[in-house]
């Protein structure tokens, strides 16, 4: 095919899947807007080769079919990429297309600006700035979230060390907002394509797993299910029934979460039930109809039913979830949904806006958690980084329900205290919090709200908000205003930030002499101890990083021996990769938080002068690589047998006399393994051992698990990053 044609044939899939009640008038907008936007972007090509064109239709695409949104956002999309890289400006679109779809793609190459600076703090500011368009047209961040799925689709032509980046990024950023705006399908496909390029053998390996167990259980899954088909006809339910495998991703997050092989995860398969809901009953009564019918056939387990129809998840998520004995004996979970029910969960509130008139003023669970985004993000002050991490916290965490002493709902993350709950309810309440009454009985502020408490705060005019209080609050709401209080009394900044230095020096048990605060002064280039501190609190240094440069001199002799090799930027690569032959002659630290090895998937971040290494699938890795996303150094292994690393091994099994003895000979007799530290743990016949172990790479460790795997007596064996978990 020929350019054009290319071209042509996209652009007729996209208007083919326009909704059926598109207008004429608005179906020529479309199409003034593609002619528009292929001059502009005429004769340029992506790095795939493709015409760049292609890209803007495709998110197009994305964003009518996929995310289901209207003709305004069509436009929008097409648009997207002009005033970014081409000579037009907003002004132009605003002439030709008007001043909605002008502000959105203004929206959108704002973003686009502060997301590809190299400066931190911008960075992170933009984030906010994303927040902010988000709260005031919600559509400029759906189609950045398609934008964004396109580029991951089609990450395969970039460079790898992009790859990571974007994939970091994705991780980071777009799957939580994905799953916040309620675009399941979205930010699971995001998840899966991240750890495609970021882990591509696990990824490779789960997805195989995946498929087989599927194949294993087809025939049990049918047997499960046609029962249920049956009591549903017969009751005049018409509806689908579909078995719903885990995502890869999921999988692949619940063994790393908890420590787990594949063969360990109950719950890959489960199965949904959409119905099409009888117009003269109400839907939530209807799904507790259902859920009577298929416990009817098998029996539930209690402390498995999640009831998402009377109260939906604030992200719009509406269900009930039961798991059932299936007949084989294995715990199944159903999942029951109205279609209406069902197109939330796919394609989230978006589904529903497109209904949703200028003049309809229903507040929508997600309508009120943007308000009070809004409310949060324009606190002038609060700390952009700082808000980050607690923002992306806030997007993950399970909720609680609490109720005002008024019977008001009020929704909070899990772990949310008392003092919480008083900002969640106003700023002031929250400044002057003294304590609180939960259920009518008196407690301190920091008492941790259960699901169903009902919260009465008391407050007095002499409080005003102290440092400790930071220790035990949960949300972003709560965090940012306290320091905004800080802020306007610069005493109270200093003794926070003595605080926390405090706490590290504790924490590594050094000797309470004034030498590390010497070497941090020196090394962070700061004027005194009350910049040190100032820093800390507003966390222009962060507390990682002041561990880790003090962790790295203690360990300072032992880390020298080690080497690792960068890639060298090659000429026909893109010209912004070049910069990086200057890191050539860093020094290197293997990062003491997550502890890789040869082998192991691995990531270079650069900071203060140093090459930070973590294994890809650290969690501060992964923060690093979003928020510094230009500091981001490919690095890999020199595999030899000259250099040992530490690693952690924790064994699971029945104890049994001489297991102990088993499990050190097979180490013993491995000339290519030392063993530092052994302890075992006996409890009721079963027994747990951590070995501290020096090793050469992730080749020789695999085997030695294999050998430990297969003593007599031991159930599991895996390599953990850090003993605390
Ligand atoms: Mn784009």
């Amino acid at each position: 095919m020929t350019d054009e044609e290319l071209i042509k044939s996209a652009f007729e899939d996209l208007l083919a899947s326009l909704p059926k009640n598109t207008t004429e008038e608005n179906k020529q907008k479309v199409i003034k807007a593609f002619k528009f936007a292929n001059e502009a972007h005429q004769g340029v090509r992506r790095r795939s080769g493709e015409p760049y064109i292609l890209h803007p239709i495709s998110v197009a695409k994305i964003v009518t079919s996929e995310i289901g949104l209207g003709t305004t956002s069509v436009i929008s999309s097409m648009l997207h990429d002009v005033v970014e890289d081409t000579d037009y400006t907003v002004e132009d679109i605003e002439s030709l297309f008007g001043p909605k779809i002008a502000s959105i793609v203004d929206g959108l190459t704002k973003i686009s600006e502060v997301m590809s600076t190299e400066n931190r703090s911008i960075q992170a500011e933009s984030f906010r700035k994303i927040l902010l368009t988000l709260a005031e047209d919600v559509r400029v961040i759906l189609i950045k979230i398609a934008d964004r799925l396109h580029n991951m689709r089609t990450l395969s032509s970039m460079p790898m060390h992009k790859q990571i980046k974007i994939a970091g990024e994705t991780l980071y950023i777009y799957a939580p907002l994905a799953h916040r705006m309620g675009l399941h399908a979205i930010k699971t496909e995001l998840e899966d394509l991240s750890l495609k390029y970021e882990h591509p053998e696990e990824y490779k390996v789960i997805a195989d797993k995946i498929r087989d167990y599927e194949r294993e259980n087809t025939l049990i899954y049918e047997n499960f299910i046609e029962p249920i088909k049956e009591s549903l006809n017969k009751n005049g339910y018409k509806h689908t029934i579909t078995a719903r495998t885990k995502s890869v991703y999921s999988v692949w997050n619940k063994m790393q979460r908890r420590n787990i092989g594949f063969d360990e995860i109950y719950d890959i398969l489960a199965v949904r039930i959409v119905f099409e809901a009888l117009p003269e009953l109400p839907e939530k009564w209807q799904c507790w109809n259902i859920y009577s019918l298929i416990t009817d056939l098998y029996n539930p387990k209690p402390e498995r039913i999640r009831d998402w129809v009377s109260t939906p998840k604030a992200n719009g998520y509406e269900a009930l979830h039961l798991t059932v004995m299936g007949p084989t004996g294995q715990w199944i979970e159903v999942q029951i949904r109205s279609k209406r029910m069902d197109e939330i969960a796919e394609k989230g509130l978006a589904a529903h806006w497109k209904y949703k008139t200028d003049g309809d003023e229903r507040n929508s669970e997600l309508d009120k958690w943007l308000a009070s985004m809004k409310e949060m993000l324009e606190l002038r002050d609060a700390n952009a980084l700082d808000f980050l991490d607690d923002f992306k916290m806030n997007l993950y965490e399970k909720e609680i329900r609490l109720f005002t002493p008024k019977g008001y709902m009020k929704t909070l993350p899990k772990g949310a205290t008392a003092l919480d709950f008083a900002y969640e309810i106003h700023t002031e309440i929250g400044d002057t919090c003294i304590g609180a009454k939960v259920n009518h009985k008196l407690v301190p502020m920091s008492h941790k709200l259960q699901s169903g408490d009902q919260v009465e705060i008391l407050t007095s005019d002499k409080q005003r908000p102290q440092r400790e209080w930071l220790d035990f609050v949960v949300t972003a709401k709560a965090k940012s205003n306290i320091m905004a209080a800080f802020r306007r009394d610069h005493k109270e900044l200093v003794r926070y930030g003595i605080h926390i230095f405090e706490s590290i020096i504790k924490e590594l048990e050094l000797p309470p002499t004034s030498e590390p605060l010497k070497k941090i002064l020196t090394h962070f280039k700061l004027k005194n101890k009350e910049d040190l501190y100032v820093s800390l609190a507003e966390k222009n240094i962060t507390k990682e990083e002041i561990v880790a440069e003090l962790k790295q001199r203690a360990d300072n002799k032992f880390m020298k021996y080690w080497k690792l090799q960068f890639f060298r930027s090659n000429k026909n690569e893109h010209k912004d990769e070049e910069k990086h032959d200057s890191v050539a002659g860093d020094e290197i630290v293997v990062s003491p938080c997550c502890n890789p090895i040869p082998g192991d998937d691995v990531v270079g971040i650069s900071m203060g002068g140093k090459v930070m290494v973590h294994k890809r699938k650290c969690p501060e890795a992964i923060r690093l690589m979003a928020s510094h996303g230009d500091k981001i150094v490919p690095v890999e292994w020199v595999t030899h047998k000259v250099m040992s690393f530490p690693a952690i091994i924790q064994i699971k099994g029945i104890d049994r006399i001489g297991i102990v003895n088993d499990v050190t000979g097979v180490i013993s007799k491995e000339s290519d393994v030392n063993m530092q530290t052994v302890h075992f743990d006996t409890k009721n016949g079963i027994f747990e051992g951590i070995l501290h172990i020096y090793i050469h790479n992730t080749k020789d460790l695999n085997s030695l698990i294999a050998k430990i795997a297969d003593i007599e007596g031991v159930k599991q064996v895996n390599r953990i990053e850090n003993q605390v978990n």
